[in-house]
């Protein structure tokens, strides 16, 4: 090893094993498994060795010092990447932070499924190989009053398997209008080109007419594409045909429409003071073909992209080698067709669908409830913290209804030695986290998406991490 004061320091970094025999590390080892102590005290020591070669310290670690951040990294390594957190966004369908939450049927048809043998390609009436979406291409063809339907693993699969069955090798003609990202940069034309069949685009972004699609049609062509605009929306000088008139163009010309819902309402959302999104229903009755729509949005299921139209391109999709690739598995199929169930009985729909409920409870509960939660900090936080109540709006998310602003009540956190930013690190550092949203420089709890039975978990949370004496603070970033 070269000489010089950085050999000199990298010298004094203790061994593992040497580490790993410090008194507080063997007591971390009591708790946690040997397995995350070994990899904290590896990540620990190889940041230190890391720091001073590139000179970002000069003074030789103190084993001490060491210790701490290895109890930290292990804290950290030891929680799940995926858990549970308290959604204060105000974002109902926030795709991050898993879009819907499930109705208590659908996890109890979870647990039962995970826990035991199930019937998951077996009809107990007959006692022969069944389908395993058999009971849910029923259902959702039900709800949507369609002849056939299909679930696979989400709607970019869905649409990737109706364009890989109808127009493999084919064209598919789409509006420059319609082709749309849906976040994590991910653009719909990608995955519609993976389907193996060729985009014509037609028109404009913002205009597009019937004889635009009709010029394009040619021998080769075999879909008629409509995409919801379900994540923006466009206004002004607009055009774009209707769903009838593509359906009867297409039908004229002995070509498929599918349309690409997006979030697929399967109620009126207008009956709950939210405007009304087209649903599956109402585009099988205007003549498109295939519908396809996420489980997870709107309809507040699990993910699953769910197809309903006619028996005879649904049923070529069933058969495609791609739909053994795309299949869902056990537990969501269990969960889907619980939520499924619950759309047969719309008396108590929005009681039922944890998505439903957010999006249609009314103002006054969340007031009652911001107000309480502020009630409980206010005098806990102290004089430096400024706690108030404040009217805001939430928003549907997932790439749905982006113009419906909710509006709602939020407790609103300003402090003298802390910035917003630094408040919604602390509280995304919660053992439950806390995922808080800022507003001009204040930060905004919105109860709309803070489940009722998470209050006094959510209040208890801020006061422990701020006036519990030690504010927690981690010097460590999770993964
Ligand atoms: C959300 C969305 C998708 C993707 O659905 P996933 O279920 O997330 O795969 C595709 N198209 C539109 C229009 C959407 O809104």
């Amino acid at each position: 090893m070269a000489n010089g004061p950085k050999a000199e320091l990298l010298r004094a970094i203790p061994s593992v094993e040497r580490l790993l025999g410090d008194p507080s590390i063997v007591g971390l080892a009591d708790s946690l498994p040997r397995w995350i102590v070994v990899d904290a005290v590896r990540d620990v020591l190889a940041e230190t060795r890391q720091a001073i070669t590139e000179g970002r310290v000069a003074k030789a670690p103190e084993p001490d010092d060491l210790a701490k951040q290895v109890g930290v990294k292990a804290r950290i390594l030891s929680q799940r990447g995926i858990r549970r957190v308290i959604n204060a966004t105000g974002v109902v369908i926030h795709t991050n932070l898993g879009r819907s939450i499930l109705a208590e049927a659908a996890i109890a048809a979870v647990k039962e499924v995970a826990r035991s043998y199930s019937s998951l390609e077996f009809d107990l009436v007959e006692g022969t190989r069944t389908s395993r979406t058999a009971t849910i291409d029923a259902l959702v063809s039900r709800v949507a009053g369609s002849e056939d339907g299909f679930a696979v693993n989400n709607n970019a699969a869905a649409l990737l398997l109706a364009l890989n069955t109808l127009a493999f090798g084919k064209q598919s003609i789409v509006s420059r209008g319609e082709l749309v990202e849906i976040g994590g940069s991910f653009r719909l034309p990608d995955v519609m080109e993976k389907s193996g069949t060729e985009l014509v685009e037609v028109g404009t972004t913002n205009r597009t007419r019937l004889e635009d699609y009709e010029a394009a049609i040619t021998q080769a062509t075999a879909v008629i594409l409509k995409v919801h605009h379900s994540n923006f929306a466009m206004t002004g000088y607009v055009e774009s045909p209707s769903r009838r008139e593509l359906a009867d163009l297409a039908h004229g010309h002995g070509l498929v429409l599918v349309e690409d819902l997006g979030s697929g309402a399967l109620v009126d959302l207008s009956t709950m003071g939210i405007s009304r999104e087209p649903m599956p229903e109402d585009c099988i009755a205007d003549g498109a073909d295939v519908v396809t729509f996420s489980g997870d949005k709107l309809l507040g299921g699990p993910q699953a992209g769910l197809i309903v139209g006619k028996r005879s391109a649904i049923e070529k999709m069933k058969l495609n080698p791609l739909a053994r690739a795309l299949r869902l598995d056990k537990m969501t199929l269990a969960a889907l067709e619980e939520t499924l169930r619950l759309y047969l009985e719309p008396a108590n729909l929005p009681q039922m669908i944890p998505t439903l409920r957010m999006l249609a409870c009314p103002l006054g509960d969340l007031e009652h409830r911001a107000g309480r939660a502020a009630e409980t900090l206010a005098p806990k936080l102290g004089k430096a913290f400024k706690v108030g109540v404040a009217r805001s709006t939430s928003q549907v998310g997932g790439g749905s209804l982006p113009l419906a602003d909710l509006e709602t009540s939020v407790v609103s956190l300003e402090a003298s030695e802390h910035s917003a930013d630094e408040i919604i690190d602390i509280l995304r550092r919660c053992e439950v986290p806390i995922i808080a949203r800022i507003v001009e420089g204040r930060v905004y709890i919105d109860f709309r998406t803070v489940q009722p039975s998470e209050d006094d978990l959510l209040t208890r949370q801020v006061t422990t991490a701020f006036a519990g004496g030690g504010i927690i603070r981690w010097e460590g970033r999770p993964g």
